[in-house]
């Protein structure tokens, strides 16, 4: 994703207040005053909970839910998303250690957990190291989403080596994907797994290499999709597809990863509507003995987060209001990654040094930036506020994902976001 200005919010209205939960402005109005100047993410765990629990109920028994932790990777919103999804997806070393110890603690009240059962991550990314893929294999990972032929042979190595077999589900890049009329996915070049017209050989190679057990595949094709029945099909088509391929080549089905992608409603778009996507697939079961995984990362996080900074400075240049906030995209690079708008609301905050003169805009339009000495470092244009002042905190909510993670933290190397917990 490249860094751009995100589009214009003109005659756009920040949100109003109330759109913060009650507790979520008096945690914040806190913050303020015990972190000045304040760049943070609040995050409110039960809310990535009551997501997942919420996913989970909808879907039939044979679909399982796995958290992708690169959305969300702060531990107290693993714990809580641990007691409600069947695992997680990782991608990393890190990202391993962080979901065991989130699994851990959850242990107790997870029914299926056993001493000897595998741990339930699955792991998937491009370009995996020997120390990540050894890593998985001595966790007993659930399955390892593997990219390539050479990554096979690597992870067959690996667990002969250690003596062991590595389940392993195949990443596939489908060369089409027909979804309801105009709708079509598939067939890009692309990083991400086998091509489709080359599975075949694949496979028949991975039959030879004897600490591997293929379980099934992974396709992550679908991203930010907030129609219930575009994804439905598209993975009822994964599993026709799963199906069809593993009777051919003699494999036994065991997994179909349709990855993660459902989508976050803002502003006036309509959320994704769980119960009809659950009972949408219930009429395309896999095939006995086999699983429908969901990988889902922001669906289940980012209304779980506010990212709020305050305001630094207030200026007005040749008729126009920009408010300069504490942190920016070295924090919180979404709104220009994605293209968006991203609206605010702003809180006030009453406390302001004594002799400092204290800017404040009424009814104006207002660009928002961070504090990086770059114009792309933008969050926000053109968006109509009532009033801001220096010193009041502007808050970003649907932050929780892809949020203090997928930031650029090193550059002009000011101090770090915090992460604090509702
Ligand atoms: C990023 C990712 C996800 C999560 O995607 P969302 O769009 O956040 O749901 C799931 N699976 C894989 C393999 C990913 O890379």
């Amino acid at each position: 994703m490249s860094i751009e200005l995100p589009p214009s919010a003109e005659h756009r209205a920040a949100y109003p207040l109330t759109t913060l939960p009650e507790r979520v402005r008096a945690r914040l109005t806190e913050l303020a005053h015990q972190h000045a100047p304040l760049s943070g993410y609040l995050y409110d765990p039960d809310t990535a909970a009551a997501r997942a629990r919420d996913l989970r109920g909808a879907l039939p028994d044979w679909a399982a839910v796995y958290y992708a932790v690169k959305a969300n990777s702060h531990p107290a919103v693993l714990a809580a998303l641990a007691q409600h999804v069947d695992g997680f997806e990782v991608a990393s070393v890190s990202e391993l250690a962080l979901a065991r110890t989130a699994l851990d603690g959850a242990a107790p009240a997870r029914p299926d957990h056993t001493d000897g059962t595998p741990t339930p991550v699955l792991a998937a990314g491009p370009a995996k190291t020997t120390a990540v893929l050894t890593e998985l294999i001595r966790a007993d990972a659930e399955s390892i989403n593997a990219e390539s032929l050479l990554e096979l042979h690597r992870i067959n190595a690996i667990a002969a080596r250690l003596g062991t077999t590595a389940r392993v589900a195949l990443r596939v890049n489908p060369a089409h994907i027909p979804i309801t009329g105009s709708l079509q996915m598939g067939g890009a070049p692309s990083a991400f797994g086998v091509p489709e017209p080359d599975v075949p050989d694949v496979l028949a190679q991975a039959a030879t290499l004897p600490a591997l057990d293929i379980v099934g595949f992974h396709i992550h094709a679908a991203s930010g999709n907030l129609d219930a029945d575009t994804h439905a099909a598209y993975v009822r088509w994964c599993v026709n597809w799963a199906t069809d391929t593993a009777r051919t080549a003699g494999i036994d089905l065991r997994q179909i990863d349709t990855g993660g992608g459902i989508g976050v409603a803002f502003e006036d778009e309509k959320p994704f509507d769980v119960e009809r996507f659950g009972a949408l697939i219930a009429d395309t079961p896999p095939p006995a003995g086999a699983r429908v995984i969901l990988e889902p990362g922001r669906y289940l996080a980012a209304d779980c987060g506010w990212y709020a900074a305050e305001v630094t400075d207030l200026k007005n240049s040749y008729g126009h209001w920009f408010a300069m906030l504490r942190g920016g995209i070295n924090h919180f690079q979404l709104p220009t990654s994605w293209g968006i708008v991203h609206n605010i609301t702003v809180l006030p905050v009453d406390t302001w040094p004594a002799g400092l003169p204290r800017p404040t805009a009424e009814n104006a339009s207002l660009t928002v930036v961070g504090e990086l000495c770059t114009p792309e470092d933008t969050l926000l244009r053109d968006v109509r506020v009532d009033r801001i002042r220096a010193g009041d905190l502007v808050v970003f909510p649907n932050s929780g994902s892809y949020g203090w993670e997928f930031a650029m933290p090193n550059f002009l190397g000011h101090p770090a976001a915090e992460r604090h917990v509702l």
